[in-house]
């Protein structure tokens, strides 16, 4: 394996992904930390960097395909390969109603960033991730998202019908699956972390963990070697059932 590892986390600026950011850099990888928001990423950054780790900001709206394109591009001029991409930019979205008030903009709004973000993202950084030696994928998703724990009227998630929210995070299950399936046979590993209940801006901080905690099946995933799983969604716990 090259000597340094090139990670590309998206929304790296506050929350879960920082937090990934900071466990990853604090093993030596070179973190490209995504924001859409240039002097977010920047301040980021440098955060970063004050506790040590190599980072460098990234301006990367994962909604744009020029800005993401040429995130790509500037990703191959400087290190000519990307080792791990994690797709963590994601939103909760405005809708509050009921499934059945919902209408095709309120779904649209938010899988803009939590799947078509991650196709965008994804495809435009495959040819560098395919000329890494072991290529990983993280995507960021919920329980929220498992078709399984949503239909067992026992599961905490029973209770939870955010449709947009919960639906994207359910299609982002699903391209995880689909991209894992397609590099199966190649050293890149495609896999799903739920990161459980959080505390950042996204739910409000009503999350009962902390980000590094949240980070860290993130972080397990995107390190994991040669034998570890691929087209998976995982937690601290184990696998869950999709
Ligand atoms: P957060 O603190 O709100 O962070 C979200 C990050 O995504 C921010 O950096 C935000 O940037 C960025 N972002 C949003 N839209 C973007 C876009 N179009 N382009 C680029 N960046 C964008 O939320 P979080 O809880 O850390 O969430 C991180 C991921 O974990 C999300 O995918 C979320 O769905 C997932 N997750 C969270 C929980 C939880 O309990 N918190 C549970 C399961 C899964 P700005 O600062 O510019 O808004």
């Amino acid at each position: 394996m090259t000597a340094e590892k090139i990670a590309l986390i998206t929304g790296a600026n506050k929350g879960i992904g920082f937090a990934t950011a900071r466990r990853l850099g604090e093993r030596g990888i070179t973190i490209l930390a995504g924001a859409r928001d240039e002097v977010r990423g920047k301040q980021a950054a440098a955060a970063l960097a004050d506790e040590g780790v190599t980072a460098v900001p990234l301006r990367i709206d994962v909604t744009d395909p020029d800005r993401v394109s040429e995130a790509a591009r500037e990703i191959e001029r400087r290190y000519g390969r990307l080792d791990i991409l994690v797709n963590n930019a994601g939103v909760a979205g405005g809708f509050t109603g009921t499934p059945g008030e919902a209408t095709a903009a309120d779904l649209r709004e938010v899988y803009e960033t939590n799947v078509f973000g991650v196709v965008t993202v994804t495809r435009a950084m495959l040819p560098l991730l395919r000329r890494s030696e072991a290529g990983r994928i993280v995507n960021l998703s919920s329980h929220l998202g498992s078709l399984t724990l949503n239909t067992d009227p026992e599961s905490p998630v029973a209770g939870v019908n955010m449709i947009a929210y919960q639906s994207s995070k359910t299609a982002l299950n699903a391209v995880t699956v689909a991209y894992a399936k397609e590099l199966r046979g190649t050293p890149i590993k495609v896999n799903a972390a739920l990161p459980g209940v959080v505390a950042t801006d996204l739910n409000h901080h009503r999350g009962h963990r902390t980000p590094a905690e949240g980070a860290a099946i993130v972080v397990r995933l995107a390190l994991l070697d040669e034998a570890g799983p691929s087209g998976q969604c995982l937690s601290d716990d184990g696998p869950v059932p999709w």
